[in-house]
């Protein structure tokens, strides 16, 4: 079924350098394709000031014209919905008058589109008779060509201007930050114009054979096994994380890359994961905006990919039961426009001021909105994840490793600032090597938040996410913090003998109050719970009641003043993620039933059937005889297995009538509560005496593939 090989060192398909960007309207293009008045027109339009007509125009010509040329033939604007996936309307360019063909595409068309809103998720901000919703072009994430179509990265608003889309919250997210870090970087620099998140993305999967995700149901409809037993081998042997990588992945793997390359995509890492079939690939960190446009893209290309090789790629959160699931590491950090980390250790006095500063900043702004955070995470296909010991867990905390954590100690208890070492060297005994440099932070597998040398890496958001969400909230909570930091230096700085004691004084206070989010220990740990409770953090894996953070007082103020959603939009984004809660489970508990029914059952029935005839036959009733009182093991096997059919048909009939009573509950919280409340558990229950009968009957009769078959299959 494979016609592709590489060998290694092999001459197939290979990376090269200048195809980077090939598909992609970026800077360089533009000078090439536009006029100097329109570059400019680009820019202030970037910062916000309206484009004119004839410059759209002149815009959507040349744009029309590149792509065409890169063989184009239709083009789109390309938005973000709140289903978590992107949206397109493709467009051919041509115009046909009177029998004849002309090019269109001209600069409302580029500026504007206007796809009918009503099918896609509002949380009731519109109904389905008000259907209008408007694309907009985002001149922050350049065009490119995905196929045969040009696509436009763009916001999504409704009729009356409301949100719906991840873009638009996040690009004015990313304004509220720059405005309120600009202000704190001016205590320190001279000259910044811009402060921006810069985020890199590191994307985790499973790819398993094609053949097997067909078979699958639960597979296709919902994206993670609803049944099944545990393959004897798993990862116990830890053998495959950063494993020699499996020939046919590796050649997937060149493909990916070179397709991601020419996108713009700029792929960096690709190594095996923990589980069996588990990979994860990474690319180079970018400005946020594009970096999250550019993960959307890189997931549809993974599963595209996968599947001209056979392969499926599987993104969801927990895709097997009993192995590790997957993530979405969402590496964070802050850059000015002169090109310095706000993150990185400072060498000299006035940047290590700064680094505390910043990290205050961040540690106050996460201790302050953790619940809300925690939220953007919460979403079913994480549920399973979260909380098991393979991933950060459910409560939010933050690692600083042993070098910060000591000086962010020693900083509040004394008010003089510790100098950080930013590498130290590592000495190994071995003195032909090359000196090894240590960082200043360890990793902590276990920390949902943690700081790695230089940015922070949000390990807890799933691996199907929209990033969006997760990203939205640290950049609105930290711009809020930064804003509150300098306003305490500015109030303070008359009590101070210098601008420096005053800031270092708001850093003591910052760290002092944020101090319960910063745990450096192991968050798996069954005293962690304990510990955060005491701490007063949130604890719960109450997904609706997580969820509820949306709408609290403080997560309101925080998105209201900044105007990054309104009251009405972040109810409306409350609703959609209940909605999706509630339609997520609705669809696995329908999927497992049907499997149960048309599948597992009637394989179990024909088993028992031969069972039943075998204990029939003349040669069985005298070995009965023989052997009682004791039974036989035919006998005993008949009966384990009618246990666990009972137990199915009971728990059948239960998630019946338990569904039905749920969606006669009036409100969308109400049907939460109840999928949390009784569906999961009717769910795990059902998949406990399926997963017995598959380990009792034969292999022939079933046909599913196994967790066996499907985790060990592509080599
Ligand atoms: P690890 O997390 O395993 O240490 P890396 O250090 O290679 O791996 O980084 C993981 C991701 O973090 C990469 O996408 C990398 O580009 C990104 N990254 C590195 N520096 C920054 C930064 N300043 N801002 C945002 N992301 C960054
Ligand atoms: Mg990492």
């Amino acid at each position: 079924m494979i016609t592709k090989t590489t060998r290694p060192n092999g001459t197939s398909t290979r990376l090269r350098p200048e195809q980077f960007g090939e598909l992609v309207f970026h800077r360089e293009v533009m000078r090439r394709y536009l006029s100097e008045s329109a570059l400019e027109a680009i820019t202030r339009w970037e910062r916000g000031e309206p484009i004119s007509p004839e410059l759209a125009d002149e815009i959507a010509n040349a744009l029309r014209q590149w792509a065409t040329e890169k063989g184009a033939t239709h083009y789109t604007h390309w938005f973000h919905p709140l289903t978590g996936l992107t949206a397109e309307k493709h467009e051919n360019f041509f115009e046909v008058y009177g029998g004849k063909v002309l090019s269109g595409f001209n600069g409302s068309e580029l500026l504007q589109q206007e796809p009918d809103a009503s099918s896609f998720p509002s949380g009731g901000l519109r109904s389905t008779f008000e259907a209008r919703g408007y694309t907009a072009w985002d001149p922050t994430s350049p065009p490119f060509i995905y196929g045969h179509t040009l696509c436009i990265p763009s916001v999504y608003v409704s009729y009356d201007g409301h949100a719906l889309d991840y873009k638009t919250p996040l690009l004015r997210s990313i304004e509220a930050l720059n405005q309120s870090m600009k202000k704190v970087v001016a205590l320190f620099y001279k000259g910044v114009e811009r402060v921006y998140p810069t985020l890199g993305i590191e994307q985790e999967f499973f790819l398993i054979e094609a053949e097997h995700f067909a078979k699958r149901l639960d597979l296709r409809l919902t994206g993670r096994t609803l049944i099944g037993a545990a393959s004897p081998r798993g990862q116990q042997l830890e053998d495959h994380y950063f494993g020699s990588i499996p020939e046919r992945v590796l050649s997937f793997y060149e493909e990916l890359e070179i397709e991601a390359w020419r996108l713009g995509i700029p792929l960096k890492t690709r190594h095996n994961e923990v589980a069996p079939a588990q990979y994860e690939c990474a690319p180079v960190f970018e400005e946020l905006n594009v970096a999250i446009d550019h993960n959307q893209l890189l997931m549809d290309l993974l599963q595209r990919t996968a599947r001209r090789h056979g392969l499926e790629c599987l993104l969801h959160e927990k895709p097997f039961a009993g192995i590790n699931g997957s993530g979405k590491h969402n590496n964070w950090s802050l850059s000015t426009d002169t090109g310095i980390n706000l993150l990185s250790v400072g060498k000299t006095p006035k940047e290590n001021l700064r680094f505390f500063s910043i990290l205050s900043i961040i540690l106050k702004a996460v201790y302050t909105h953790a619940d809300v955070l925690r939220a953007t995470i919460a979403t079913p296909g994480n549920e399973h994840r979260l909380g098991g010991n393979e991933a950060p867990p459910a409560i939010l905390s933050v690692f600083l490793g042993k070098a910060v954590s000591e000086a962010v100690e020693a900083l509040t208890r004394a008010s003089e600032l510790p100098q950080l070492k930013d590498k130290t060297p590592l000495s190994l005994l071995l003195p032909r090597l090359p000196h090894l440099l240590r960082d200043n932070t360890d990793r902590n597998r276990t920390a949902p938040f943690a700081f790695t040398g230089n940015k922070f890496e949000f390990r807890a958001v799933g691996a199907s996410a929209h990033c969006a969400p997760a990203m939205i909230v640290l950049n609105a909570a930290v711009a809020e913090a930064a804003e509150e930091f300098v306003r305490a230096v500015e109030a303070r700085r008359a009590e101070f003998p210098s601008r420096e004691k005053a800031i270092l004084s708001v850093v003591r206070d910052f760290l002092i109050e944020s101090s319960p989010i910063r745990f450096d220990g192991n968050n798996y740990a069954a005293e962690w719970r304990e510990e955060a409770e005491k701490r007063g953090l949130s604890v719960s894996f109450h997904v609706p009641k997580v969820l509820k953070s949306y709408i609290n007082p403080a997560t309101i103020q925080l998105f209201a003043s900044r105007r990054i959603l309104t009251e009405t939009e972040l109810h409306a984004r409350y609703e959609v993620r209940l909605e999706r809660y509630v339609k997520a489970y609705g669809i696995e508990l329908h999927t497992l039933l049907d499997i149960l029914r048309t599948q597992l059952l009637p394989a179990a029935l024909k088993y028992q059937s031969d069972l039943a005839k075998l204990l029939e036959s003349p040669a069985l009733k005298s070995l009965a005889m023989v052997q009682a009182p004791e039974k036989l093991s035919q006998q005993i096997l008949l009966e384990r297995l009618q246990s666990h059919i009972q137990g199915l048909w009971h728990g059948i009939e239960e998630a019946e009538a338990r569904w039905k009573d749920l969606t006669a509950l009036p409100s969308i919280e109400e049907q939460a509560d109840a999928v949390y409340e009784h569906i999961r558990p009717i769910m795990t229950s059902l998949r406990q005496h399926a997963d017995a009968v598959e380990t009792l009957i034969p292999a022939e009769v079933y046909s599913l593939p196994r967790y066996a078959d499907m985790l060990f299959a592509v080599r």
